[in-house]
């Protein structure tokens, strides 16, 4: 990609000097994030031999399956290790996110994977093994990828257990996400996505991962789906979601921190995840800006109300502890034409003064780096943010969390480059090794 004169392996470097205190794998990693990665024919075909991508909510990639020629969505990796080349990686762990023709490419150079940027190496790639639970399947036929997929490098179990969203439709729908229209495109692909995954259906599938775990590399699942407004099989969003980790809790005590990513919800409902085992609740602020948050999330501004949202996300912290709240935004968004920030300046002033509320009562926010996805409302003819405004960011939250005093968030792995396993963001890797992570 030539951004006028300059290349964008030039322009990443200009963002690396000009931000000395972090890590360079970090800056790399954003970018490959935000903006999408190729692959050759023969890094296809082996990464074919390897963890699949498994969708295992959202597309999280810059083209639709249609406008992939070469079959990318079913040969791409799950996540890319970038490790030592020219410039003497970290062990570097990235989400993969397509985008053909992308100036980040993987390729097969000197019988090995290599990452080149603008057609210069720039590290090794390694990838994941398959793991043996990947080639099994439920009783039923329902294949594991499906039913409880494996990302962070194994770390995580992630059980999306409603594939939809009732919020729906360009008035409703967070403009960002793509849930609806990737489980559509996804079902007219064949894979074999389903809309709502029952409880026993997701215990027989862990059973099936913990038997083949035998090294215990997974140490945590997220039990997460679209937002319920009204009722789904006659339940209430908490109801609903409750009876998965009430059942995961009571089968398989303590052998997986237990997460939950839903709405604010009030703390009556709450009770009822906690009652259920929930340990670290996820209630996704997606953007601090209240004009953004009203515009790029106008279902949850209708329904539930910003401010609200925010009173709801603090009130939780009583009943799971500041630490164990870790609400989620989508980094980037702030950006994102025609509403958001035109000036990094002012992106990071809002963002930071969110993690300043937040951190200043205990609360350790996160971020995914966003993507703009094709299918979502704000993924057509949009660009995402500059790297300027995520290495901006990462700075912002290092610098942020250091002042409180506060430990890392539970539930990610270990933090620091070269130690990080959280694939979607670099914010763990910005983190100082050895930082300590706040105790389950
Ligand atoms: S609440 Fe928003 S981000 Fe979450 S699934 Fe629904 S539309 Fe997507």
């Amino acid at each position: 990609m030539n951004l006028g004169n300059i290349t964008r392996l030039q322009s990443t470097d200009e963002v690396i000097a000009g931000h000395p205190d972090l890590p360079q794998e970090a800056i790399f990693k954003e970018d490959l994030l935000r903006i999408g990665v190729d692959f050759s024919e023969d890094a296809l075909r082996v990464s074919a031999g390897f963890k699949p991508k498994s969708y295992f909510i959202f597309s999280f990639d810059r083209r639709p399956i249609e406008e992939m020629e070469r079959s990318e969505n079913l040969r791409s990796p799950e996540e890319i290790a970038l490790v030592g080349g020219p410039r003497n990686f970290r062990r570097t762990i990235v989400s993969v996110r397509i985008l053909p023709g992308s100036p980040y490419r993987v390729e097969v150079l000197d019988g090995r994977l290599q990452l080149l940027v603008d057609g210069e190496p720039i590290a090794n790639v390694e990838l994941q093994n398959t793991p043996s639970y990947y080639r099994r399947a439920l009783k039923n036929g329902k294949p594991i990828t499906e039913m409880a997929p494996t990302i962070e490098w194994g770390y995580l179990v992630y059980l999306t257990v409603y594939r939809k969203c009732q919020y729906f439709g360009f008035n409703e729908e967070c403009q960002f996400c793509d849930l609806n229209e990737n489980f559509r495109q996804q079902k007219a692909a064949g894979r074999p996505y389903n809309t709502v995954k029952e409880v026993e259906e997701v215990l027989e599938a862990l059973e099936i991962v913990n038997e083949e775990d035998t090294e215990r590399r997974t140490k945590a699942y997220t039990i997460t789906g679209g937002s319920i407004t009204r009722h789904l099989h006659g339940l209430e969003e908490a109801a609903f979601y409750s009876r998965y980790a009430r059942a995961i809790n009571e089968r398989f005590p303590g052998r997986w921190i237990s997460k939950m990513v839903v709405q604010a919800l009030p703390l009556e409902s709450l009770r009822t995840f906690r009652d259920a085992g929930v340990q670290i609740y996820h209630p996704n602020y997606e953007v601090w800006d209240p004009r953004l948050f009203s515009i790029l999330c106008p279902g949850k501004d209708r329904h539930v109300g910003r401010d609200e949202w925010i009173r709801r996300v603090v009130d939780s912290s009583e009943l799971f502890g500041p630490s164990h709240v870790i609400p989620n935004f989508v980094a980037g968004i702030e950006m994102s034409r025609p509403h958001g920030f035109a000036r990094v300046e002012d992106a990071l002033r809002s963002s930071g003064e969110g993690l300043e509320f937040f951190m200043s009562k205990g609360i350790t926010p996160r971020f995914t780096t966003w993507c703009p996805e094709p299918l979502s409302t704000l993924g057509k003819d949009h660009e995402p943010a500059p790297l300027e405004y995520h290495a901006g960011l990462l700075r912002v939250y290092r610098d942020t969390l250091l002042r409180h005093k506060l430990p890392a968030p539970p539930g990610y792995g270990e933090p620091g480059a070269g130690q990080a396993i959280f694939s979607v963001s670099a914010f763990m890797d910005v983190l100082p090794e050895g930082h300590p992570v706040a105790p389950v």
